[in-house]
């Protein structure tokens, strides 16, 4: 049975995660960027509510277990005590069991003893509620009120707030841009309903090999925008958007393994970087940043692992004449 003081721990603990939940989303949502690229919101959410799951059906459970067997409660060494040389003894009375804290009495006294045994116990003590479903609610509005948030900040501050406008003004840039590295005239598309690339497809981009069309997912999309329009850099967000926008390209460009792809569009990322708005040291410094990420990107797929060729002077390096990778 849960005591007053354990029910007060759990209680301050609850108190703690939210603040900390709080803290953390704030963070997520302002702090560095590392952030949003390595921890999925969602799932801290998840977790979150599991955790508030957990507290309030363990703290219910714990209200109306049965105990297992007859051995004094934490109730019942609260009415007698410890202190006292009495022993705890079991009594058989009317088909009961009862503890009655003997020590040696007889006749009236005994009987009396088992007649306090007997007495239902205080109805404070006896039924140890569970934590109060208003404490759970209270919770999952909580939890249900950050969400919106992020839900609101993410859809709201990205390429689906964006117009019209400025959105076709964006694509044309990408595409002229992807069609550089192609090769050939070639259309970028964000895929705003996430039909074609998402969390879903495990994709940031998608193109036909040696074809005219590719997608990349509207967060790319974004990032690209804040870049070329906005002047905005987020490191590795930006970095990545780069990377991804080269890599389809090179698809379109008729390069299908991917980890020749993601060499090359790692050393095309850098010209890309400069004409959408970034300083040269910035491109080198994005792309390399990349380039040390691969395995993380590559998401335990050996295919997107660049080689012992994908450096300075190797068989995929695209500019021989230069000591810079990439
Ligand atoms: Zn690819």
């Amino acid at each position: 049975m849960e005591t007053a003081s354990e029910r007060l721990r759990g209680g301050s603990a609850v108190g703690l995660l939210r603040l900390g939940l709080a803290v953390f989303v704030l963070l997520w949502l302002l702090g560095p960027d590392a952030l949003q690229d390595y921890v999925p919101i969602w799932i801290v959410f998840l977790v979150a509510l599991g955790l508030e799951a957990n507290y309030f059906f363990g703290g219910w459970r714990g209200g109306w277990r049965v105990p297992a067997d007859r051995l004094p409660q934490a109730v019942d060494r609260e009415r007698y005590g410890y202190a006292e040389p009495r022993e705890l003894t079991l009594v058989h009375r009317d088909g009961e069991e009862l503890w009655i804290p003997y020590a040696g009495e007889e006749g009236e006294e005994l009987e009396r003893l088992i007649e306090e045994a007997r007495e239902p116990e205080p109805a404070a003590v006896a039924s140890a509620p569970g934590r109060p479903i208003g404490q759970f609610l209270l919770g999952c509005a909580l939890i249900a009120a950050l969400a919106l948030v992020v839900w609101i900040s993410e859809t709201r501050g990205g390429w689906r707030g964006l117009d019209e406008d400025r959105k076709a003004a964006a694509t044309a840039l990408f595409s002229t841009e992807a069609s550089r590295i192609a090769g050939h005239a070639v259309t970028i598309r964000c895929d705003e309903g996430g039909n074609v690339v998402g969390a879903v497809q495990h994709a940031d981009g998608v193109a036909q090999v040696g074809g005219t069309l590719a997608y990349l997912t509207p967060e790319r999309c974004n990032s690209l925008y804040r870049l070329a329009f906005e002047d905005e850099v987020k490191s590795s967000q930006t970095g990545r958007a780069i990377a991804v926008l080269a890599h389809e390209s090179w698809h379109l460009h008729g390069i299908r393994a991917e980890s020749t792809t993601e060499c090359y569009a790692l050393q095309s990322g850098v010209g890309l970087g400069r004409r959408l708005g970034l300083a040269g040291s910035t491109a080198h410094q994005l792309m390399r940043q990349q380039l040390a990420e691969n395995a993380l990107h590559a998401e335990g797929s050996a295919d997107y692992l660049v080689t012992a060729e994908c450096r300075d002077g190797g068989a995929l390096d695209l500019d021989r004449g230069s000591s810079e990778f990439p």
